[in-house]
């Protein structure tokens, strides 16, 4: 229970990393807002939280529009009364053979949502924390450090949230808000769905892993979990490799 009393927004949590976070922080006694667009299964989330006695509330948020983050941490203030954890996680791919055939609105879209999503939800949550401090981890991925072909609007998206969570984690520090970042490897969800289905493309993947298998979402949601916590008092502006060593190793 180290989130006992603490209020947490977590983004993207109608699903894969964001719904294993959300029940996570409830495990460790935190009340937690699902934002998502993903209406049905955020309520699903919420009802299953709910269930097993957690204290959560679904809100329907389009994180790639600033008015709607604002409002999203407006009313978890009303309803909640303060804001102590915000986890930047929701985020889209998109593929593509090349970024020469690449449209330009779809690198917009991504950008939007991936970069500009994580920027609305640090100024909004940081400006909720500004009196009593806080923590803000961002999802980054492993394709914000190393590039892989078809992925370019993805690899720009995620680059730019690392070195927004160390310009942001500079700024807050005089406001006791930590701001990190984790950088998961593959990890089995909706949004590699696609790549699943092709068995080769999926082993490959794996392969690219030190233990050759995908994560799961619990195992990084453990990770936000103690980020969030703190017993992550002394880490700031750092970026987590969840990611079973795989940008560690020449393959
Ligand atoms: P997911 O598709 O299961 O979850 C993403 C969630 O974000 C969905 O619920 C979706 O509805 C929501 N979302 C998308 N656009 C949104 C918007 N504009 N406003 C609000 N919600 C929106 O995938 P996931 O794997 O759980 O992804 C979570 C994060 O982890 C993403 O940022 C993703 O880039 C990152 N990530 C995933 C992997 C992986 O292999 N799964 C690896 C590295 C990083």
């Amino acid at each position: 229970m180290r989130l006992k009393g603490k209020v947490a927004i977590v983004t993207g949590g109608a699903n894969g990393i964001g719904r294993a976070a959300a029940k996570e922080l409830i495990r460790e006694g935190a009340k937690v807002v699902v934002a998502d667009l993903d209406r049905a299964n955020g309520e699903r989330t919420v009802a299953e939280i709910e269930a097993e006695g957690g204290s959560a509330r679904f809100f329907q948020a389009d994180i790639s529009q600033y008015d709607s983050v604002k409002v999203l941490v407006q009313d978890t203030l009303r309803h909640f009364g303060k804001l102590d954890i915000m986890f930047n996680n929701a985020g889209v791919v998109n593929r593509r053979e090349s970024l020469l055939d690449l449209p330009v609105e779809e690198y917009h879209r991504t950008v939007e949502v991936n970069q500009h999503g994580v920027f609305y939800g640090i100024k909004a949550a940081g400006n909720a924390m500004k009196e009593n401090g806080g923590v803000i981890i961002n999802t980054a991925s492993i394709y914000g450090f190393i590039a892989d072909r078809k992925y370019f609007p993805y690899h720009a998206s995620k680059g730019a949230v690392v070195m927004m969570t160390k310009a942001a984690a500079l700024e807050l520090a005089p406001y006791n808000i930590r701001v990190v970042a984790i950088a998961p490897g593959l990890v089995d969800t909706e949004i590699v769905k696609p790549l699943k289905a092709r068995s080769e493309v999926w082993q490959a993947v794996e392969k690219a892993h030190m233990r050759g298998r995908a994560g799961n979402p619990v195992e990084v949601a453990k990770v936000v979990a103690f980020l969030a916590s703190d017993d992550a008092s002394f880490v700031n502006g750092s970026v987590l490799f969840v990611d079973d060593g795989a940008v560690a190793f020449k393959r």
